[in-house]
């Protein structure tokens, strides 16, 4: 009797200690790497289910809202998991825009006696309404190297849209942030794209209205429009000592992004390539600070008569040394040269985005106009504005002169719209702003 008693405890130890050691072997890991914040009407779920000695393990993904949980998959998993939800994985699931659960659970079975869970949850906001947009405005002429303007309509209201030039991407902005004499919008869907043609694009590039949302669900349109092709000039710039000597050492000591080694039009044509780059990648980036408001009322921007245009947009530059060409470059604005440290206004109403030294540009300010446009003024003696000053229309911003990379005394002028740098002549055309910008507003 004391025998079999001692047999059913050592048993129950034997089943127990098993029961316990099989705890301690590792439990499934389960790691979600979607759907991310958002998902559309099919949900991908993919992640990866693993145990150190990897074998298959029972998953279920469960589909959780507004409080009803629906099991979608379940099979046996080992390593990725990869499954789309969608109103067919199971019968009768309704799947609805809002807020989501998605429950992953793993089971590993240990010598058949005990079963090891884990969970994860990734938690989804599904948008069934897919994005939309529509053009609204007509006639839309753009150069080769110029600017157009867009008036469409996008929606839902949170989504991503603008125009799409090739692969360059330009934003539209809501129309309310129109203020122009004898413009009222109120159409809350209403949107607003300044884009351009780049100067080294081809004229019949792809151009279309695009509206993504956060679920990565997108949508385009296409628009009427013109392209016109435009000749630009080419030149030949032949350096010399004397210019080389008085730039180069004042441009590297303003600047720690390149330090040039070698002979002195070496570090000319490194300051003309690799820190022209660098500059101008610097004044693309404000792009990224631009107002979602026209700050500029809607009037042409200053044109600067009065100056000699020395150079003009997109001029195609060879640069010879001793005979030799030792560089090419494109020039992407005007140069005005009028008399030594003539006063520089601001060419339109808006916010100084950046007042200091930028390389090759010397002293130079940046404006912001709103809507992705801005203006830049390279090579001033002096500043008369700050960044984060709002400037008016004429307002002196500086004096002209010659910093950075400038043979004399002038005023670097280019406009950007969206980072890209486009021919300011529209912009100083009373009838092409007042065509291509009001009317389209009105
Ligand atoms: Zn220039």
């Amino acid at each position: 009797m004391r025998k079999l008693f001692l047999v059913v405890v050592g048993l129950v130890l034997a089943v127990v200690g098993a029961y316990l050691a099989a705890g301690a072997v590792a439990s499934p890991v389960i790691e979600i790497t979607a759907p991310g914040e958002y998902a559309g009407a099919a949900i991908a779920v993919e992640g990866t289910v693993n145990t150190p000695e990897a074998p298959p393990v029972a998953v279920q993904v469960d589909f959780e809202q507004d409080g009803a949980r629906t099991t979608v998959f379940s099979g046996t998993v080992s390593g990725p998991l990869a499954t789309t939800i969608t109103r067919e994985s199971a019968p009768g699931l309704t799947i609805q825009s809002g807020q989501a659960r998605i429950i992953v659970t793993a089971t590993r079975r240990v010598w058949g006696i005990r079963d090891l869970q884990s969970e994860a949850i990734a938690n989804v906001q599904i948008r069934l309404e897919k994005p939309r947009v529509s053009v609204v405005s007509t006639k839309h002429y753009i150069n080769l190297g110029g600017s157009e303007m867009i008036v469409y309509r996008a929606t839902p209201f949170d989504v991503a849209s603008g125009v799409r030039v090739g692969d360059i991407e330009y934003p539209g902005y809501p129309a309310a942030g129109v203020t122009a004499d004898g413009v009222t919008i109120t159409d809350p869907d209403l949107r607003i794209a300044f884009f351009a043609l780049r100067y080294d694009q081809d004229v019949n590039v792809p151009m279309q209205l695009f509206a993504r949302d956060p679920a990565g669900q997108e949508a385009t349109g296409e628009f009427d429009h013109l392209t016109f092709p435009k000749p630009f000039k080419r030149s030949t710039i032949a350096l010399d000592d004397s210019f080389i000597e008085r730039v180069v050492p004042a441009i590297l000591a303003g600047t720690t992004e390149i330090s040039p080694e070698g002979a002195t039009i070496d570090q000319y044509v490194a300051i003309n390539s690799e820190l022209r780059q660098l500059n101008n990648a610097r004044i693309s980036s404000m792009a990224a600070e631009s107002s979602p408001e026209l700050l500029w009322g809607g009037q042409v921007f200053h044109p600067f008569t009065n100056t000699k245009v020395e150079a003009a947009f997109a001029d195609f530059r060879t640069y010879t040394y001793q005979g030799k060409q030792v560089d090419t470059q494109v020039h992407l604005g005007f140069d005005l040269a009028s008399f030594a440290r003539t006063s520089i206004v601001a060419a339109n109403r808006g916010k100084v985005l950046f007042a200091d030294e930028l390389g090759i540009y010397g002293n130079c300010v940046i404006i912001d106009h709103g809507m992705g446009v801005q203006s830049v003024y390279g090579h001033l003696s002096s500043f008369a504005v700050r960044a984060g000053d709002i400037v008016e229309k004429d307002q002196e911003i500086g004096r002209s002169g010659m910093t950075g990379l400038a043979g004399g005394d002038h005023l670097h002028f280019t406009m950007l719209v969206s980072g890209q740098m486009v021919n300011p002549i529209e912009w100083w055309d009373s009838h092409w702003v007042a065509d291509r910008i009001l009317r389209k507003l009105k």
